[in-house]
């Protein structure tokens, strides 16, 4: 397990952080935060930018004008006027900054902080300058506003440049007024902030309402004071999760009810020879100087009550073993032949004592995979009632046959037949069409139960033809090689 995974197990424990609310509180958060940051900082450093731009663009007209006046008053060559001298001043006061003239042979002939007058400036903005160019640029370590404008005059309609204004001035009130905004910008995202929070509270408590809902209609479900369906028309996500609940809850009740009805099933056929066996050694003691043959036909009564209620038990013994998993099933490799003989073999007293035919063809070798023991029952099973539920010198016959993925194999006799209505029931547990014609040959009505659902196990298919009073097919279709 790498740490990135480690760690998201460890965090995983931690159930609040697992907590959809909460993470729909963090989202929100966070969301809220990002916005409240880019507007504190976007917005100062636009006005920034954009005052800075203002101001650049104030000084450069005033400048411009400048230059004209210094053209005027011929200042390059005699930079004695009072007027420009005056305007100079004016302006370095105004802009709190400082201004440089510069003549065409790189000398400061004007520095209004009387520094720099004499000295030769010869920078890369200057030579630039020279060429025609208007240069600004903000110096954000001392905060100041550099601008380089050319004085320009028209000769013979080309302009040429005998000068240079070179100007800086302070950006302090700029830096003031933002300092202003930033304090009034973080309080604004202060108070935004604790909107936030309170709407991040809010939120995905109202969110999960329909949830919380749901879990207490769930919870009086699992309590058993209701089984109503849970009804959740909120979101379309927990509609579908409602659905598929209460789909499982209309399965469970369905079960809950088959089960009911085969425990009441189960007690009542259990009951019956406990019933008649009580009913026959009742009457042989409530009689005195009972004859030994009564009593001999009596016990023999009894013990046929006995074997029959051996029977059923046997029976629902097989059954509950099949609803278990599928992996109980002990699957080897059959010869089906082999298997169809052997249970002929077995039956062939109870035909013959019926006076049944029994017929075995078969089309071709088989052999597949599949639980001997359990098949073989299944198959006994419907042999069995092809003999029971027969006429007199009837016959019932098995055709075995096979392709390159299936076997199948028909158990057909020459019986009583099964209405279609009846059809429908014979594999229900219990169902007998005629209860006392099965029991009195000995039926369960757990057969046919036990044999579909052997033949279900097999990932196999059973049909079942039937003409009242001429015969029925039982048509059995299994895989060769198990399916798991
Ligand atoms: P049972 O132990 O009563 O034979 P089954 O589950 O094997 O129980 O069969 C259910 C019912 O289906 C039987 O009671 C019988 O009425 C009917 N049945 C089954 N097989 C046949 C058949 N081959 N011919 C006519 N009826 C049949």
């Amino acid at each position: 397990m790498s740490l990135l995974e480690r760690i998201k197990g460890e965090l995983n424990k931690i159930t609040v952080l697992r907590s959809l609310k909460f993470r729909m509180f963090l989202i929100i958060m966070t969301v809220g935060l990002i916005c409240c940051l880019v507007m504190r900082f976007g917005i100062i450093q636009s006005y920034f930018n954009r005052a800075v731009e203002v101001r650049t663009g104030d000084v450069q007209n005033q400048i411009k004008i400048l230059a004209d006046h210094l053209i005027t008053y011929n200042y390059l060559q005699d930079p004695t006027s009072e007027v420009v001298n005056a305007e100079l001043n004016m302006l370095s006061n105004l802009y709190d900054g400082r201004v440089l003239i510069i003549n065409n042979s790189f000398k400061v002939i004007k520095d209004t902080y009387n520094v720099s007058q004499g000295k030769t400036i010869i920078s890369e903005e200057v030579i630039r300058c020279f060429k025609g160019e208007s240069i600004s640029n903000y110096d954000d370590n001392n905060n100041y506003i550099e601008m380089t404008v050319p004085i320009t005059i028209t000769l013979n309609d080309t302009p040429q440049v005998i000068g240079v204004i070179l100007t800086s001035v302070s950006a302090d009130s700029i830096m003031t007024n933002q300092e202003i905004l930033d304090r009034q910008a973080i309080l604004i995202a202060i108070v935004l902030l604790i909107i936030v929070f309170a709407v991040a509270v809010a939120i995905p408590r109202v969110a999960m309402q329909p949830f919380d809902k749901v879990t207490n209609a769930i919870n009086q479900v699992k309590a058993g004071f209701t089984d109503e369906k849970i009804v959740a028309e909120d979101y379309t996500e927990l509609e579908h999760i409602v659905d598929a609940f209460n789909q499982l809850l209309a399965r469970m009740k369905v079960l809950d009810d088959s089960r009911q009805e085969f425990v009441s099933n189960v007690s009542h056929e259990l009951k019956t020879p406990l019933t008649s066996v009580k009913v026959l050694a009742d009457s042989l003691n409530t009689q005195e100087n009972v004859p030994v043959e009564l009593y001999k036909e009596f016990m023999s009564d009894i013990v046929d009550e006995i074997d029959r209620e051996n029977k059923i038990i046997n029976d629902l013994l097989s059954l509950v073993k099949l609803d278990k998993a599928a992996a109980d099933l002990n699957i080897e490799s059959v010869d089906i032949n082999k298997l169809m003989e052997s249970i002929f073999k077995r039956l062939m007293p109870l035909a013959k004592e019926q006076g049944i035919d029994l017929i075995f063809e078969s089309q071709r070798p088989v052999t597949a995979e599949v639980d001997e023991v359990k098949l073989s029952l299944a198959i006994t099973n419907l042999i069995e009632n092809g003999i029971k539920y027969n006429k007199k010198d009837g016959w019932v016959k098995v055709i075995l046959d096979a392709d390159h993925q299936f076997f199948t194999f028909e158990v057909s006799d020459s019986g009583i037949g099964i209405s279609e209505e009846e059809q429908k029931h014979i594999f229900e547990r219990f169902y007998r069409v005629d209860k006392s014609h099965s029991r009195e040959i000995g039926g369960t009505g757990l057969g046919l139960a036990i044999t579909r659902s052997t033949i279900l196990m097999h990932r196999g298919s059973i049909k079942v033809t039937s003409v009242l009073e001429e015969g029925t097919t039982f048509t059995v279709k299994l895989p060769l090689s198990y399916i798991q």
